[in-house]
């Protein structure tokens, strides 16, 4: 057993210790056995979260052609893929997906839209969605829909939406290679004024894009001081088209080590294995759990299909773990009335 990794472990273990960038590049060395870094994660990932799973689903309301030119992303216009192209879904469309969302035991929906982020307009049709989805009750209301401003960011909390994910996709050194048509900057200042709002961030990566370890501890350690309380660790499932087609795949026990990584530096947080789970772990995909992770989702993502919510739902239990159970919210309230954020919900529950 690594001693190092030990002592890492018993720190955050014992006093909550945040990780230096150095300490969380000691546990990316080829020296040190992954198996290790998994044994301390998983004691971590046990003590501050317990061991219920979060399963959230995703709805992706508009879909395709978007002007930005992510090179991991089949829903760019600059390249010739096979996404879906579609506006925004009609609203009885969203309503069933928030049935399903909580038939499958999911605690949340996201709604998610292609794009840079939405016109004030656009705005409109999120308010109608999230009262279709309250109308149906049980599921937290997400959004994650881009680049927005605080006045937009405050419009759509007041109409009830809990959580917004915003990936920072990837560190800041790798940002301006992945993405030319906006910065890490433009997330860093949505991230930041969710926070001064008061909603639930949701926000992670996109990991396999041509990143180093270096880039992940420091990408981690961003996001740990931005207040991402959900983090969706997403691995890169390559999409014939884009520029990134033929990257290398990351090996299993290299995402599992990241995901302990992650669990080390964001040792209170909820932390999702999300995009890219089958394709690239394959049979080790259950050991996500042992590696820290504390959510997944469950369902279909964005522009490929996932497996069966039921051998999801199947490997928690066989793991001994628990589904966290769907949440209750109240009905939608008035727009420009914000609705309590639930304890269980605010910060990094
Ligand atoms: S990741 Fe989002 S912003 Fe980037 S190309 Fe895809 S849909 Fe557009």
């Amino acid at each position: 057993m690594s001693e190092i990794v030990a002592e890492l472990g018993r720190k955050v273990l014992e006093t909550g210790h945040k990780l230096t960038r150095e300490e969380g590049l000691e546990l990316c060395r080829p020296s040190v056995d992954v198996h290790d870094v998994m044994y301390w994660a998983n004691k971590i990932r046990r003590k501050f979260r317990g061991e219920e799973v979060k399963a959230c689903s995703i709805v992706s309301v508009k879909t395709g052609a978007c002007t930005e030119d992510c090179s991991f992303c089949a829903q760019s216009s600059k390249y010739k893929t096979n996404s879906p192209v579609h506006d925004f879904l009609p609203v009885e469309q969203v309503r069933a997906a928030a049935k399903a969302a909580k038939k499958s035991g999911s605690y949340a929906l996201g709604l998610v839209a292609q794009g840079h982020g939405p016109k004030d307009e656009d705005l409109d049709v999120y308010v109608e969605y999230m009262k279709a989805m309250g109308e149906e009750g049980l599921v937290e209301k997400h959004i994650n829909i881009g680049i927005m401003s605080e006045t937009q960011i405050a419009r759509l909390k007041g109409a009830g939406m809990v959580c917004c994910g915003h990936n920072l996709e990837t560190s800041r050194r790798m940002f301006p290679k992945i993405c030319s048509t906006h910065s890490y900057d433009d997330r860093v200042k949505t991230m930041q004024a969710l926070q001064r709002q008061g909603v639930k961030i949701c926000s992670g990566a996109i990991f396999g894009v041509g990143e180093d370890w270096i880039d992940r501890v420091d990408l981690a350690i961003d996001l740990r001081d931005l207040g991402a309380g959900n983090i969706p660790m997403n691995f890169l499932n390559r999409i014939e088209g884009t520029p990134l087609a033929n990257a290398r795949p990351m090996e299993p026990l290299d995402i599992l080590r990241t995901v302990a990584l992650y669990r080390f530096i964001l040792f209170d947080r909820d932390l999702g294995v999300y995009g890219g789970r089958e394709v690239n772990l394959r049979d080790l995909q259950a050991l996500i759990f042992n590696a820290g992770a504390s959510a997944v989702m469950i369902g279909n993502y964005l522009t490929t299909a996932g497996r069966p919510a039921e051998m999801d739902k199947q490997m928690i239990k066989d793991l001994g773990l628990k589904l966290a159970p769907p949440r209750v919210l109240d009905t939608l309230p008035p727009e420009g009335h914000p609705e309590p954020i639930p304890a269980r919900a605010a910060g990094n529950d």
